[in-house]
């Protein structure tokens, strides 16, 4: 079965080919079909240029794209069989939802009474059946969402495109959206591909993911493998907080002259772990509290749970972990 999307040493430069600006550089990429693909990375590392190279709006200065199996190099966007849901959901202000959702299926010549039954099936989809006849100014962000999710899947595409298609809602709209589009994805199978600089977002909601880095994948995998097993500092330090070690340090706990990760949530205090130090700094988390504290002149964090006993802020404390909490990563 050949995958949903495949990138081979696909480039996207800009500019003079003297000083290109490398929004996407070499990036090799296979997203299976049915998957839920999250692209993850800080502002400007290529994501959005990413999804654009996917729906045909952008074309490569280097390599090739797959679409289940097909070279796309020649294949215009609406002929890709790929919608995208944009971060300001671009809809017609004009018209009402129900013709907004019908709008893709208007001007693919479907007659008027097929395309509105289509729309009021989709809209059913999202849970907006009753809000066929109003406009998108009389729509909440969370409903205005929905619409143009529901306006990119009249089309049924077999790729959905989403550019970062939670971000403007507030945090409780986004998790209720975010388990909304999960399920949603569940049950039509579509592929999706979900561009977000939100980790949580990322590692909550995809299959698989790939992290970002100046117009290259740093590191693809699952939310677990991405989480647990960073292959570089750039990944453990974007993705959740984490104590980056410096090789020195992490031999004196018994590890390789290499870089490791170790995230706060696996330090405890133990009177005879090998981390020791006085404690600088004490937040509250609500579900627990983050100590720091300075071991043999590295800032050290450690995240306790609600209920621990909490040493003093100065005060000498030990902290103690897993072994195989100590994350080796491959950076000398
Ligand atoms: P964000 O999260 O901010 O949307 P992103 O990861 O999606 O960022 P891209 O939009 O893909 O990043 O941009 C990657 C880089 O390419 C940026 O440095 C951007 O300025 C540059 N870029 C994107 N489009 C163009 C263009 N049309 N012309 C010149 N440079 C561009």
């Amino acid at each position: 079965m050949p995958a949903a999307v495949e990138f081979r040493a696909v480039s996207r430069h800009f500019g003079p080919a003297s000083a290109p600006v490398k929004a996407v550089d070499a990036v090799d990429l296979t997203i299976a079909e049915g998957a839920f693909f999250a692209m993850l990375g800080p502002s400007g590392s290529g994501k959005t240029t990413c999804l654009r190279l996917i729906s045909g709006f952008e074309s490569p200065t280097a390599g090739e794209i797959r679409i289940f199996g097909q070279d796309v190099s020649a294949t215009p966007p609406h002929l890709r069989n790929v919608n995208t849901v944009f971060q300001d959901y671009a809809l017609f202000p004009h018209m009402n939802v129900r013709d907004n959702v019908a709008y893709g299926l208007m001007v693919k010549g479907m007659p008027r009474a097929k395309r509105y039954a289509k729309a009021e099936e989709m809209l059913a989809l999202v849970h907006l059946d009753a809000y066929g006849s109003r406009k998108p100014g009389q729509l909440s962000g969370g409903q205005r969402q929905r619409v143009a999710l529901a306006r990119a899947l009249v089309n049924e595409p077999r790729v959905l495109l989403l550019d970062e298609p939670l971000g403007a809602l507030d945090l409780k709209l986004r998790e209720a959206m975010q388990d909304e589009l999960k399920s949603l994805q569940k049950r039509l199978g579509i592929t999706f591909v979900f561009v977000t600089h939100d980790q949580h977002e990322a590692l909550s909601m995809a299959d698989s993911l790939a992290v970002f880095n100046q117009g290259k994948i740093a590191q693809i995998g699952t939310p677990a493998e991405i989480y647990t097993q960073p292959k570089t500092r750039f990944v453990a330090d974007f993705v959740g907080s984490s104590n980056l070690l410096p090789p020195t340090l992490t031999q004196s706990l018994g590890g390789p002259a290499k870089w490791a990760s170790l995230r706060p949530e696996t330090l405890r205090l133990d009177a005879n772990g090998p981390i020791a130090g006085p404690v600088t700094a004490i937040r509250y988390l609500g579900a627990g509290h983050r100590i720091s504290l300075n071991a043999h002149g590295h800032d050290i964090a450690a995240i306790l749970p609600a209920g621990s006993a909490l040493p003093e802020p100065g005060t000498e404390i030990r902290l103690g972990f897993a072994p195989e909490a100590l994350h080796i990563m491959d950076e000398a």
